[in-house]
């Protein structure tokens, strides 16, 4: 089973389009338990569309072309597709009214171009574009399904939904379930040891790792021919095995963010947060206040950069600072106590470090980052290092507080 795409369009091969839609059609593929072997960009160029559609038909069961059925020259995808499978173009006269229709709806006449749109490859099924002129067609060649569809994505997709999907479900019986587990606290190769016993033979259940700083991401994917149900609980069986190997370090298998994954936590058990960074600059506060509902529990976050402001803001002595430093497990600790006590909430968040590249000396280096949770239960202070340019330590900063009120929330979640 070989599935081809071929994106056309000369700007898909400048620096500033990137060819999308290729993506959403890999996805919709692979939920039907189909991969993809090829994807070509090719511009506006006759003869080098043409070479690729007839290498294409010689090795693929189905063949996906999109973009260049407008009205304009430089439009030529159906042309060259007609020439490559060696048949006629045919006029529909139904299919000139829908567009002309179309501009009337609009109080316009249609352009002399468009009527270029109502042709058709000799033995095509066309379908309707709902939200653009030119409709897009299927025809079988040969052992290979030809499938073309308009480039523009709010043209593609719908069109795809309604009209290829339900012919390619029905070609193709059989079910896809996905899952994302996403962990935090562990590097790529810890996880990788963790679970490299787990590895599914078979090619219906798939374990892929995305690994980003701070955060690690486990995707599974498991198709059955049978139905929906043997799918779900192979991909269930095997999300168990891998948590029992992960443990708490999984902080989400829904696909939850854990800004948000700390947000549910906070509103179920009715606690408020306020937040004090320096280092992160506002990112942690961003990060909480991204999940809507967030003004259920967050009350406020201090941006205490200079030792001044988290003296002023937060009540940490300057004294502390001039002994300890800004960047000290004293100066985390006060923060969190102080803004804790500050905003009257539930739990004081706080992180203070040097994100680089510079302001790092050897005994305070770029990356070291203090995070702190203070709240009734007592202070807890972390002392990390991360790794990375200054975006992904301020990331990897966030991360790691917002981890650490997580994990205090789920223990009290499991004592309740
Ligand atoms: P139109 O009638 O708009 O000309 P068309 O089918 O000829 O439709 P194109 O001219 O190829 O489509 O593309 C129109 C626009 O659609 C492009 O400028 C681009 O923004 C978008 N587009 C085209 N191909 C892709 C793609 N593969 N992925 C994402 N966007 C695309
Ligand atoms: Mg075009």
């Amino acid at each position: 089973m070989k599935i081809e795409i071929l994106a056309v369009g000369s700007e898909l091969l400048t620096p500033f389009f990137l060819d999308t839609n290729s993506l959403y059609l890999t996805q919709r593929l692979n939920d039907l338990g189909l991969d993809v072997s090829k994807k070509i960009v090719v511009g506006d160029d006759r003869d080098n569309l043409l070479n690729c559609i007839q290498a294409a038909l010689a090795e693929a069961d189905l063949l996906l072309i999109m973009g260049g059925l407008g009205p304009t020259g430089d439009d030529i995808t159906r042309d060259v597709c007609a020439e490559a499978l060696g048949k006629k173009l045919v006029f529909r006269e139904d299919i000139l009214q829908k567009i002309e229709e179309r501009f009337k709806r609009r109080g316009r006449d249609m352009p002399l171009s468009n009527t270029k749109q109502a042709y058709i490859i000799e033995g095509a099924e066309a379908f309707e574009n709902k939200n653009g002129t030119a409709p897009g067609q299927w025809l079988v060649q040969g052992q290979t399904r030809v499938v073309l569809l308009p480039g523009p994505p709010r043209e593609l997709k719908p069109m795809f939904e309604a009209g290829i999907w339900p012919k390619l479900q029905e070609w193709q019986k059989g079910t896809m379930v996905r899952k994302t587990l996403k962990i935090t606290g562990l590097t790529e190769s810890e996880v990788e040891g963790c679970i490299s016993g787990l590895y599914p033979a078979s090619r219906d259940l798939r374990l892929t790792i995305l690994a980003s700083p701070g955060q690690i991401e486990i995707h599974l994917t498991s198709f059955a021919t049978e139905d929906w149900g043997v799918a779900e609980l192979k991909i269930e069986s095997l999300a168990l095995e891998i948590g029992r190997q992960l443990e708490d370090h999984i902080f989400s298998s829904s696909g939850e963010e854990l800004e948000a994954v700390v947000g549910r936590l906070l509103g179920e058990q009715k606690r408020t947060l306020a937040t004090a960074e320096s280092c992160t600059g506002g990112l942690l506060a961003a990060r909480i206040t991204n999940v809507p509902g967030s003004s259920e529990y967050f009350l406020e976050g201090f941006i205490t950069y200079s030792n001044r402001a988290k003296n002023l803001r937060l009540d940490v002595p300057l004294e502390l600072i001039t002994s300890h430093g800004a960047v000290s497990y004293e100066a985390a600790r006060a923060m969190a106590e102080g803004v804790r006590a500050k905003a009257e909430a539930d739990f004081g968040l706080a992180v203070t470090g040097i994100a680089g590249p510079t302001g790092g000396t050897p005994e305070k280096p770029v990356g070291l980052v203090y995070t702190a949770l203070a709240w009734d239960g007592g202070v807890d202070v972390e002392k990390n290092l991360f790794l990375g340019q200054r975006e992904q330590v301020k990331f990897q900063s966030s991360q790691k507080a917002l981890d650490m009120l997580r994990r205090v929330l789920q223990k009290t979640e499991r004592m309740s």
